[in-house]
């Protein structure tokens, strides 16, 4: 990864946490549809903590000039043992969705750290850091969520379970 100026930063922070924004959108949307109230309310949070993200980044990203970006850099990844119409069956369970949203978590939190490891610039720096430690506690706030959600069994489906794997 090379070393991003400060609008480099921004614009990806900015695609970064509207991207997390939408997933958890849709990952509350569907436990809803499956009547799994809990786990939705949890999915609405994080969506409500990554907009509010979005919205500081953008307000600050006000007096610079961002490039435009290739999203894809930035999308959520479904576990790699998963295949695409399986993995929205996959993400059902809440067990399962916590995971995937954890995983993508720690995803956020490596690439902010990175950045500030990386850049040559202050201001980068101390935003990837900040950033960074802000991913973390939702890493950590989804990892107590995953402790007391059931690991679905053999019912969860007919099928193996593709994170029986990991
Ligand atoms: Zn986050």
């Amino acid at each position: 990864m090379m070393s991003y100026s400060l609008p480099e930063f921004l614009a990806h922070a900015i695609a970064l946490e509207r991207e997390a924004e939408e997933r958890y959108v849709e990952l509350a949307d569907m436990m809803e549809a499956h009547n799994n109230l809990d786990t939705a309310r949890i999915f609405r949070d994080m969506a409500r903590f990554s907009k509010l993200h979005g919205d500081e980044v953008t307000e600050r990203a006000k007096t610079v000039e961002l490039r435009k970006l290739n999203s894809w850099e930035f999308r959520w990844r479904l576990p790699p043992e998963v295949g695409d119409d399986e993995g929205l069956h996959y993400l059902m369970t809440a067990y399962h969705a916590l995971k995937y949203a954890r995983d993508n978590e720690i995803r956020g939190m490596d690439y902010y750290r990175t950045v500030a490891e990386k850049s040559e610039d202050s201001e980068v720096r101390r935003l990837g850091n900040d950033f960074a430690d802000e991913e973390k506690q939702h890493v950590e706030a989804l990892e107590r969520w995953i402790a007391v959600t059931p690991r679905p069994s053999g019912s969860w489906a007919e099928d193996p379970d593709p994170a029986q794997a990991l």
